[in-house]
């Protein structure tokens, strides 16, 4: 009852486009029940969670924050949420994002900018609360709910988590299913939780993975316990550092908040080792063609026909209507990526742009394969920044997209990888770390998180 008050009270953040308070009441009268007739209780009884807008939930309205899929209320769960429910959690709402998850700031919404609940001080500018998770990131450091999911293709998890003082972690590309997850770059998506924590998001990211044969990407590998399997004790570990995230311009802030990282894990008994991605300065603009390109064909879906709007003006043919609601129901950062990525896989263009980001792609994942023989995790920072104000980066596409530089590189090599909390900026301002792991070591990353936190 508290949590679902104060999602009623917290309007202003706009974090919720829905709130589901008998979901949530459902879910904990299972777990009262159960507690009362002396049953084991399972993992998440009766935890009231917040769910991003971009899963499929059977009978609550699912956007992707875009007025093309306005008044689609799917009739199937996705897997995610759904093993969520089988652990016991029920819903406080469907959390505010980027529309499509394509964005870094949460401006690309068509239901208005999510509104972090920090503030630099004596200041009273709306902080962006990062992208494209940023209701679930919002919601959770106002204390909205104790952990919601979140989705990742190129950072969405760990910088919106950096941007608030949460933790999030991305598991390893194949962990969580995709099925009745709405599709923006299928190679790159991934599922995963955000929380208070690294704790809480163990137990959640258990109940949320596992293969499930409905998703021809996901992994058919057993769960593992990782909340039983959490320790902080690093000796034997190496940690490697990257010397190409040390790039030109970095604030003294970020700098001196890495540096502290490495404290940490060394207090942690680790040793540091350094290593070289030299391919890691190609990583963003192979993403921003990769992840285009894929979203162009994905959401060629959405023709007026099979969800949401449709815009018929009168006398319209079928082509007509297609590009009337296309051109309503999709916002500008959606267009400029489906323009972008059509280019780059048109007949002329393809092996220019498509194949050779595809190539790049490989040399980056093989960068990782060779860090791999010498260390066991990489610490980097999330982002190189703290959180901006809204409407800060907004007019600017390539500002913002550079605000992805750390996180991009590990998405396209499909590693697992973590924000946690790390330090403040000169304002007070959060500021992450990011680990990133082998491929399946979600565990090394945790417990790297853990000796941080
Ligand atoms: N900010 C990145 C983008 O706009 C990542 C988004 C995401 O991970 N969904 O594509």
């Amino acid at each position: 009852d508290a949590f679902i008050d104060a999602v009623a009270a917290a309007k202003p953040l706009n974090a919720f486009l829905v709130e589901t308070p008998d979901h949530a009441r459902a879910a904990a009268k299972v777990a009262d029940d159960a507690r009362a007739a002396g049953e084991t209780l399972k993992p998440l009884a009766g935890v009231p969670i917040g769910m991003k807008d971009l899963f499929c939930t059977q009978g609550v309205e699912t956007t992707a924050a875009s007025g093309i899929l306005k008044g689609f209320v799917p009739q199937y769960e996705s897997t995610v949420s759904g093993n969520l429910w089988n652990a016991g959690a029920g819903m406080l709402g469907k959390l505010n994002l980027d529309q499509f998850a394509m964005g870094s700031s949460n401006e690309t919404s068509a239901f208005g900018n999510v509104i972090s609940p920090w503030r630099r001080p004596g200041d009273t500018a709306p902080m962006a609360p990062g992208g494209s998770s940023g209701g679930s990131s919002a919601a959770i450091a106002a204390r909205l709910c104790p952990a919601a999911t979140g989705t990742d293709t190129g950072g969405s998890i760990r910088q919106p988590a950096a941007f608030v003082g949460i933790t999030g972690i991305k598991p390893t590309y194949g962990r969580c299913s995709r099925y009745g997850v709405v599709a923006f770059a299928s190679s790159l998506d991934q599922a995963g939780p955000m929380a208070r924590d690294v704790r809480d998001c163990a137990i959640m990211l258990e109940a949320m993975a596992g293969f499930d044969p409905k998703d021809s990407t996901s992994l058919d590998l057993p769960v593992p316990a990782w909340e039983a399997g959490l320790n902080a004790d690093l000796r034997g570990k190496r940690v490697g550092i990257p010397k190409e995230y040390r790039v030109d311009g970095m604030p003294a802030e970020i700098e001196a908040l890495w540096q502290q990282g490495i404290e940490w894990l060394k207090d942690a008994g680790a040793e540091i080792v350094e290593v070289s991605l030299p391919h890691t300065k190609y990583a963003l603009p192979a993403y921003y063609i990769i992840a285009p390109a894929e979203a162009s064909s994905n959401l060629a879906r959405y023709d007026g026909v099979r969800f949401g709007q449709r815009v018929l003006p009168d006398g319209a043919g079928l082509q007509d209507m297609y590009a009337a609601t296309r051109a309503a129901g999709f916002g500008d950062e959606v267009k400029r990526r489906i323009m972008i990525g059509t280019y780059v896989l048109s007949a002329g263009f393809y092996d220019a742009y498509y194949t050779q980001a595809q190539k790049v792609r490989t040399l980056i994942a093989r960068d990782f394969e060779q860090a791999w023989e010498q260390c066991d995790v990489l610490l980097t920072p999330t982002a190189p920044s703290a959180a901006f104000a809204l409407g800060e980066k907004s007019a600017d596409p390539i500002a913002m997209y550079l605000n992805d530089v750390f996180t991009v590189p590990s998405s396209l090599a499909g590693l697992p990888a973590m924000s946690v909390p790390g330090g403040v900026d000169k304002d007070g301002l959060p500021l992450g770390l990011q680990i990133i792991g082998k491929p399946l070591d979600e565990q090394g990353v945790l417990n790297a998180g853990l000796a941080i936190e």
